[in-house]
């Protein structure tokens, strides 16, 4: 047997310096399947089981392959538009995150890695919640999303922060383990800054307290879940989960952080306005963002301690609105041309059109979240009427999208 560049016959994974594959005479193997696989012949020597049905279990989850930056950022790059900073930011903290969770057990050193949780900043629709969803989705773990503002009504009652807890459950099917290895993705998480004197913000106070309550999930203890929703649990009228190695991710657009940061840079108060900086600066200045930034935003210093890495977007203009509608792996132009071809309709979109859509949602000022309905209400008359025009080519110009022709040419 010799070891050379090849892909796991049982995860897929790719041979690395951390994770060699072996590759025998008719498989291969990489180095984690094989300790898996080991750890498993030895569980049931011990216990007399079957291990082939376990072995399948593992290596269908894929949540449980370390998978390098590289690799997730390269999966990143298939569905996110630019963002290249956040995307590299995440995917080193999904390693990190994951090499803690996985392999950190197996160095017996007694140095405790602490949690790498990310913080995300950047305008709505700009790709954070998108970021979240492709990673979870490519490691096969359970997502919650959760909306930090809808903690905020009913103050900090542990019950708010429990329900999100439930939230992953459920999008692990009712299994503990899977939701232990999860990711939660907290959004709008400056909605709850707590009020501080230098900036006018009309929420009230507990603000504070609902980021004491997340604070206990994100750094990791034990919740106590009512088993409403997930699946029934034996004699127990509690679900208990450990939040220890779930992956919290939070997401804010942080209106009026560059001013902040922007004042500390320039060594004054008065003076600096954002508003009248390019897109360019203002990321620039973003990106400048230290701790004490978000303190003066209004986070607790705690909570911002939990969030070690820090990733900021940038406002997605014309151009990466273009590209959105039409490079992603999942792209809105490709998804309506699959739509088209089952009814064996051609579909093309003329350059123009595309152009005029990301004007359309940049007027919206909701980011890329506002191209979907846009392309919608485009596409409505034309899908009605789609069964009739088998075998022809539709082409969407700018003139569709303005709705003063028809989109239909043979
Ligand atoms: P937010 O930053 O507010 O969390 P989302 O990630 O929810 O924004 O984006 C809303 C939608 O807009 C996504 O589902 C996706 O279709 C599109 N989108 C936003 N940003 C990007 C991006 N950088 N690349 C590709 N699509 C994007």
């Amino acid at each position: 047997m010799s070891k050379k560049i090849e892909i796991c016959d049982f995860c897929g994974v790719q041979d690395s310096e951390r994770n060699p594959v072996i590759s025998g005479d008719k498989a291969n193997i990489c180095k984690m399947c094989a300790k898996s696989a080991y750890d498993i012949i030895c569980e049931h020597e011990g216990e007399g089981g079957s291990f082939s049905k376990n072995m399948t279990t593992q290596n269908e989850n894929k949540g449980n392959v370390l998978r390098t930056p590289k690799e997730l950022k390269a999966i990143l790059d298939e569905y996110v538009i630019g963002q290249d900073r956040a995307k590299k930011v995440l995917s080193v903290a999904v390693y990190n995150h994951y090499k803690r969770v996985f392999e950190s057990s197996n160095i017996d050193d007694n140095i405790e890695l602490a949690k790498s949780n990310v913080l995300l900043i950047g305008p709505t629709g700009s790709g954070k919640t998108l970021l979240a969803q492709t990673i979870a989705k490519y490691l096969d773990v359970p997502l919650a999303i959760a909306d930090a503002t809808s903690l905020t009504e009913a103050g900090y009652v542990g019950d708010d922060v429990e329900n999100i807890v439930t939230r992953l459950i459920q999008a692990a099917d009712g299994d503990i383990k899977k939701a232990e290895q999860g990711i939660i993705f907290i959004d709008e998480i400056d909605k709850i800054a707590r009020m501080s004197e230098n900036r006018s913000i009309t929420r009230d106070v507990s603000g504070e307290g609902v980021q004491q309550a997340l604070l206990k999930i994100i750094e990791g203890s034990i919740v106590n879940v009512p088993p409403k929703g997930g699946r029934k649990h034996p004699g127990g009228d509690a679900i208990q989960l450990d939040t220890t190695n779930v992956l919290f991710i939070c997401g804010g657009a942080f209106g009026g952080l560059t001013d902040i940061i922007g004042k500390k840079q320039g060594g004054n108060t008065l003076g600096f306005n954002s508003e009248k900086k390019t897109k360019k600066q203002r990321e620039a200045i973003l990106e400048m963002v230290e701790a004490d930034d978000l303190v003066k935003f209004g986070l607790i210093p705690e909570l911002i301690g939990r969030l070690h890495m820090v990733a900021t977007l940038g406002e997605i203009d014309e151009d990466a609105m273009i590209h959105i509608l039409s490079e992603p792996k999942n792209a809105l132009t490709k998804q309506y041309r699959k739509l088209f071809s089952m009814d064996n309709v051609n579909l093309e979109f003329e350059d123009e059109a595309l152009k005029e859509i990301a004007q359309k949602a940049i007027k919206r000022k909701t980011g890329a979240r506002g191209l979907r309905s846009i392309m919608e209400d485009v596409m409505l008359d034309i899908m009605y009427e789609l069964p009739e025009y088998k075998n022809q080519t539709i082409v969407i110009t700018k003139d569709v999208v303005n709705k003063t022709k028809q989109g239909v040419e043979v």
